[in-house]
This record gives C-alpha cells, sequence and structure tokens, in this order.
C-alpha cells in the first residue's frame, strides 16, 4: 500500500497515548524488521510490523486509520519475543486497535454476518473475535 502522505493527512498524535495503551515505548524501535521477518500474518497485512512501528514512533496514526495491519495481527507474539529493543508489538497492536474501538467504529459488523456463517463458525473463535474486532 501507498502511503499517501500529505499536509491534509498527517496528523502527528501523542506517541504518548499509544505508549500509555500499549505499556511499551515505541521509541525504542531501531527499525530491524526483525517483527516483520517473524509475522505469520506479514503477507495478508496492507503495512508490515515494521512500517506500523515507524508510523508509530512518528504518531502518524491517520495514515493507519483504514489498513488492517492491526486487525490482521494474531497476538501471537511471535515478533515481541525476537524484537531485540525488547518491544512487545503485540500490545502495540492491541493499543492501535483500543485507540479506533474507541471512537465506536467496528472492524466487523456481527449483524451483517450472514447467518450460514455464523452457524458454521465455532462459537469460541466467534466471541474471541468479537472481543477483538468490536467496540
Ligand atoms: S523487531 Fe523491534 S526494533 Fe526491530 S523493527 Fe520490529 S519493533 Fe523495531
Ligand atoms: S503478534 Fe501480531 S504482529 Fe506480531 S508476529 Fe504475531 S501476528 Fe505478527
Amino acid at each position: 500500500m501507498t502511503l499517501p502522505i500529505n499536509a491534509q493527512n498527517v496528523s502527528i498524535v501523542s506517541i504518548e497515548k499509544i505508549n500509555k495503551l500499549s505499556g511499551e515505548n515505541v521509541k525504542l524501535c531501531m527499525q530491524c524488521g526483525t517483527c516483520t521477518a517473524a509475522c505469520p500474518m506479514a503477507e495478508e497485512m496492507d503495512f508490515f510490523p515494521r512500517k506500523v512501528m515507524h508510523l508509530s514512533q512518528f504518531g502518524m496514526l491517520s495514515l493507519m486509520n483504514d489498513i488492517n495491519t492491526y486487525w490482521k495481527c494474531a497476538s501471537c507474539h511471535s515478533c515481541s519475543v525476537r524484537c531485540p529493543r525488547g518491544i512487545d508489538i503485540a500490545k502495540v497492536m492491541e493499543a492501535l486497535r483500543q485507540l479506533v474501538l474507541r471512537t465506536s467504529k467496528n472492524y466487523i459488523e456481527p449483524s451483517q454476518m450472514p447467518a450460514e456463517q455464523i452457524s458454521e463458525l465455532p462459537q469460541i473463535a466467534m466471541v474471541a473475535g468479537f472481543r477483538k474486532l468490536t467496540s
């Protein structure tokens, strides 16, 4: 995905907000890319984890409004255990999800899901998905 950077859509928000929600310090990232290499979901993501960390370091959340990266994140912690700077990237992904969910915006709409799909999905997976993807 190309970064649509211009004066209108770049809004610098407080990096402290991401750090506070995640409990991590995104400024420690040195952009080594180990997180992307370790991520089993990277191929499904609009931006790789390394790029999300880069944008987070600059508080550029508006550039990540419509990407799927933090929704696709499986919270597997594969990146977190390998990060040479000790950053729990999974927690940063969770913080990014929370920032969206706190605006009452859902990633999926349960009421829009077809009945056949709901009947086929394992209930535990569905409940876990709703917890993660809806506000
Ligand atoms: S592994 Fe850690 S230091 Fe390397 S790019 Fe990812 S978050 Fe940054
Ligand atoms: S926690 Fe998320 S970002 Fe990190 S490796 Fe797993 S799926 Fe990828």
